[in-house]
């Protein structure tokens, strides 16, 4: 028999999230990112299941772009780190992909190699993230540039560093700056993240590129009341029950120690299975209808949890690590990280099984 950990990915919960992204997005189109892996949910049901609901579909590489098409996934695709070489470049004219161009070193490829005006570009400004991007000032000479080239559809993106801030002194300057670049310059915007979506930031987004929303999580506690359905449920059966007595330890290092007599379930589930080691005691755990606390270390294939409060707690009882029951922000907020990480780190041992009803 298989071990009962998996991971069980909802599709009908996708599409209500990109139903609820398209309603907020009102008459601004909809790019839905999918790059890694469709942060854990798996890139080709999920880019298959987006595919006629959205505008297009946004990854991070050529090669993820080219599977999607491979599997008959249609919807326009952008490549949101553009190409790394020529023959990155040669792919992105074959398959017509929308590329960003985020560098000058970009613009020479394209200057050598040549581009197709059937190519939608995006491009990239640094309004203050500094991680991509060209600078304010040369924004102008690109533009002459890729027109000379040919090209015909631009849009100008750039990406907020505290989107989910709207009030922080660096969501403003970013914003202030987004202003200046699209003024003036009659092109295509795309500003808004998830967290721009669901704040209905400021700052004009003709395209929006939600990622982490539609898998239903929620970029900031500021979003916690919108309608997001989980989509991944992350779950398993207890092992193992035992008694222990006030002032045992449980876990590698003794570091919980029980502060009453106390009853403790193991679980089939560590860190080898992607659940943070950094999992603080009391990261909340649900075990068949109840959360419970995680005490002692995360091992390497299983946890344990305090099912004290749950006598009747017996080997086989359902275990939901994350999922529709307890959110992963609420987790990866006990394990000094964000949902975002939790879900694209999974490994490939848990078996994942897509379900829909349709
Ligand atoms: C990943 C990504 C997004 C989506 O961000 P979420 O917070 O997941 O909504 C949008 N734009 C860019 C450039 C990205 O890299």
């Amino acid at each position: 028999m298989p071990r009962p950990s998996e991971i069980s990915i909802d599709l009908d919960a996708l599409v209500h999230n990109a139903r609820l992204a398209r309603t907020l997005a009102g008459s601004a189109r909809l790019l839905a990112a999918v790059k890694g892996d469709a942060y854990g949910h798996g890139m080709l049901a999920c880019g298959q299941t987006l595919s006629p609901l959205v505008d297009a579909l946004a990854v991070a590489f050529v090669e993820e772009a080219i599977t999607l098409r491979e599997h008959g996934v249609e919807a326009p695709i952008l490549i949101m780190e553009g190409p790394f070489d020529a023959e990155d470049l040669a792919a992105i004219k074959q398959h017509e992909f929308a590329t960003v161009i985020h560098s000058q070193g970009q613009i020479e490829l394209l200057a050598q190699e040549g581009i197709s005006p059937d190519n939608s570009l995006w491009l990239k400004v640094d309004t203050g993230m500094h991680r991509l991007g060209l600078s304010m000032s040369e924004v102008d000479p690109a533009l002459n540039r890729l027109t000379a080239m040919g090209v015909t559809d631009i849009t100008l993106m750039t990406h907020l560093a505290m989107a989910e801030s709207p009030e922080a002194a660096l969501t403003v300057t970013q914003l202030r700056r987004w202003e200046a670049i699209i003024q003036s310059r009659p092109l295509k915007t795309s500003l808004w993240n998830s967290a721009g979506l669901l704040g209905h930031l400021a700052g004009k987004s003709d395209w929006v590129r939600p990622g982490y929303m539609l898998y239903g999580g929620h970029p900031g506690h500021r979003f916690d009341a919108a309608p997001l359905k989980p989509v991944m449920a992350f779950t398993s059966r207890i092992m193992a029950v035992r008694d222990i007595a006030r002032g045992e330890s449980v876990g590698y290092g003794g570091h919980w120690q029980a502060a009453r007599d106390s009853r403790i379930a193991t679980v089939s589930v560590g860190y080898a299975d992607g659940y943070p080691r950094t999992a603080t005691n009391g990261t909340p755990v649900w075990v068949d209808g109840h959360i419970c606390p995680l005490v002692g270390r995360v091992s390497m294939d299983m946890l344990t949890v305090d099912v004290t409060d749950l006598p009747a707690t017996s080997p086989g009882a359902p275990v939901e690590l994350w999922g529709p029951r307890l959110s992963v922000d609420t987790v990866a907020q006990h394990a000094d990280t964000i949902g975002y990480e939790l879900l694209t780190r999974l490994p490939a041992r848990i078996p994942r099984r897509w379900v829909s009803s349709s």
